[in-house]
């Protein structure tokens, strides 16, 4: 076998260098942990960012797919198949929309989220010069229409111009917000909990305000929660703790577990007065794999009950990241909810994640001086424990 260096060199001289990438290659995964190929082992805090919900290689997951494949992988949407009928229907169940579209990925289903609202304003006015009203540090993805809501203008500026009429206001001041709003807004879209910006969770007052400010103008609202989505807050969706309802949100990352999916979901009011036949389209978006995955997903959440796993560890996170904030200078705030926290520090945090990795631990920051913990939903308190013993020498060092 080739040694972890020359796979390495491999993979630079093949790959297009848009990642600086840890210099590890993975070999497999088992439950909270990674190995690479050289048989070290890893406690993973980054669940290949925020994806692998139910930890790695769990046989009953496992045993849905291989039984997919034997079967069939893609059909197509000319035709229906049953691993997305069943994955539509308990989508609808935990998120509480009415009508799903399912994506190959976070990014395309912003981009559907962006489409259905613009084409629900077109078909209320027939004008095409609506706006839309996005968050700084906010992130919906790489794609040009994902990215022109995305509040980060360091990833927009070499592909302007992208689509027109976005305008970005503060996350959490609801006067920014209420400011932007013209009559020609037709949407609001934001994340539930920001990740990537620094984990920053929606205030409730704000976000009932939003719905509020929304309704009151027929503005619709569209909440990303592909990265807070999926029980990672202790709720299904992070939108059910506060009982704010989006008109359109979008879910992706845990939803599939490791293959790769999304969806955005509308409520019936949208779905009726939105896209319809010709509208919008993919090839492989709710492929029968991909959707026996999701069905899969949703059904394991439940019997492994992950919704209380996620209360009970990730209070406990709390407890410890909270005290570990308040005996060390170096830290400036601590944030999140559920398994969805992070840690701000005065200083960059690519040190500290270093000597982590070293020393057998995954973490990942969130801007440069955040460190943010986004662990497999089964992570439990000894896995804290673990996690803390190895973070407080990396942060001492
Ligand atoms: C990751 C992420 C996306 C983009 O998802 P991709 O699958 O990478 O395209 C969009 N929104 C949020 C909040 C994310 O965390």
């Amino acid at each position: 076998m080739e040694t972890m260096k020359e796979y390495i060199d491999e993979a630079e001289a093949a790959l297009l260098h848009t990642y600086n990438r840890y210099q590890i290659v993975w070999d497999k995964g088992d439950g909270m942990y990674m190995y690479d190929i050289e048989g070290k082992k890893y406690l993973d805090f980054v669940a290949g960012i925020a994806v692998f919900a139910l930890g790695y290689n769990n046989k009953a997951y496992n045993d849905a797919l291989k039984a997919q494949i034997d079967k069939v992988i893609h059909t197509s949407n000319y035709y229906y198949n049953i691993p997305a009928i069943e994955a539509a229907k308990k989508l609808k169940k935990i998120s509480q929309m009415d009508r799903v579209f399912f994506t190959n990925s976070g990014a395309e289903a912003i981009e559907g989220a962006i489409k259905a609202a613009k084409k629900y304003a077109y078909l209320r006015d027939g004008s095409t010069d609506h706006e839309i009203i996005a968050m700084n540090h906010s992130f919906h993805g790489r794609t040009l229409g994902a990215l022109s809501v995305t509040g980060n203008p360091h990833y927009r500026e070499a592909f302007e111009p992208l689509i027109g009429g976005v305008k970005f206001a503060d996350f959490n001041d609801f006067d920014s917000v209420k400011a932007q709003v013209t009559d020609k807004t037709c949407a609001i879209i934001m994340e539930t909990v920001q990740g990537e910006g620094g984990i920053y969770p929606a205030d409730e007052a704000f976000l009932k305000d939003i719905r509020a400010l929304c309704d009151q103008n027929d503005i619709l609202l569209i909440l990303d929660e592909i990265q807070c989505g999926m029980g990672r807050t202790g709720y299904m969706y992070a939108w059910q703790k506060y009982g704010v309802k989006p008109d359109i949100m979008t879910t992706a990352k845990a939803v599939g577990c490791g293959v790769p999916v999304g969806a955005f979901m509308l409520t019936e009011k949208v779905a009726a007065h939105s896209l319809t036949s010709g509208d919008h389209g993919t090839t492989y978006g709710g492929n029968p794999l991909a959707c026996a995955a999701i069905s899969k997903v949703i059904d394991l959440f439940e019997e492994m009950d992950i919704l209380s796993n996620v209360r009970q560890t990730g209070d406990y996170l709390y407890e410890r990241l909270d005290a570990l904030a308040g005996k060390c200078p170096s830290i400036k705030a601590h944030r999140g909810i559920g398994l969805i926290q992070g840690l701000e520090f005065d200083v960059p945090v690519g040190d500290i994640i270093l000597r982590a990795l070293d020393k057998g631990l995954l973490l990942i920051n969130a801007g440069t001086n955040i460190i943010r913990f986004i662990p497999p939903l089964i992570a439990t308190k000894q896995d804290v424990d673990d996690m803390l013993a190895i973070l407080e020498e990396s942060i001492h060092e």
